[in-house]
């Protein structure tokens, strides 16, 4: 366990950023954000001329919570689990003059078998990941009662493959203890060093209590700007 870590928040994170760094991601994320467009084919994707942060994770992982604690507002992401919605990437805005932009992957791996995953997931997204200069982070969303699942480990490998570097996020901290929190943690962590593409720091957050968010804002900031 990291000192001085509330059981059950989440919170305190080893501080990887300053608090320069936490402000900066703050502002720009205080700033305002728009729903820009749904994309269910690559040829309705934006032009690639802002950096891309895109979020992906099993249903119900708490993704669309995540977006809403990121940017601090109630509703931008919905949960898209309606049936014919699952090809969609959905594009937002941040930033005016634009800065950069958060795109919400469909959720996956609601019921299929893991293998089923990469091809039920869609062409779209694999097309999305393998052929976008403009991305500079996925993340993806491991919900911390449940460590890494093999559908998961799928989207890890087609990442390693499409050579996207992404970042492992545990959502729903307050869910579990402190104690708890830290063992998946570290072996998220473990299998996360097995990945290529995969950023060494996983970064654990709550939704529900602000644990780890201005973190993650700080990551995503600089993963943008890198
Ligand atoms: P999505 O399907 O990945 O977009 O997941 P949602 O954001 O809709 O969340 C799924 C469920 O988990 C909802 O009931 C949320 O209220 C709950 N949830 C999401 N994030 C958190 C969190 O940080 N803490 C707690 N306690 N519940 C959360």
């Amino acid at each position: 366990m990291t000192d001085g870590e509330t059981p059950g928040t989440g919170k305190a994170e080893e501080a990887v950023f300053d608090a320069d760094q936490m402000e900066a991601a703050r502002k720009l994320f205080a700033g305002p954000i728009s729903f820009l467009k749904s994309a269910p084919a690559l040829k309705f994707l934006p032009d690639p001329d802002v950096p891309e942060l895109a979020f992906a994770g099993r249903s119900n992982v708490g993704k669309s919570s995540l977006l809403n604690a990121l940017t601090g507002r109630n509703g931008l992401a919905r949960t898209s689990n309606t049936p014919g919605r699952t090809q969609e990437l959905n594009f937002f805005d941040v930033g005016d003059p634009l800065s950069f932009r958060l795109v919400d992957m469909p959720g996956y791996g609601y019921a299929e078998a893991p293998r089923d995953v990469v091809r039920k997931w869609g062409f779209l997204v694999n097309d999305y990941l393998r052929g976008r200069a403009v991305l500079k982070r996925a993340l993806v969303l491991v919900d911390c009662r449940h460590g890494l699942k093999d559908v998961d480990r799928e989207v890890m490998k087609m990442m390693d493959a499409a050579a996207v570097s992404y970042q492992l996020v545990l959502t729903k901290s307050d869910k579990v203890k402190a104690t708890a929190l830290a063992q998946v943690r570290e072996q998220v962590e473990a299998e996360a060093r097995l990945h290529p593409a995969a950023h060494p720091q996983i970064i654990a957050t709550s939704s529900e209590k602000g644990g780890g968010i201005a973190e993650l804002r700080a990551a995503l900031v600089a993963a943008a700007f890198a």
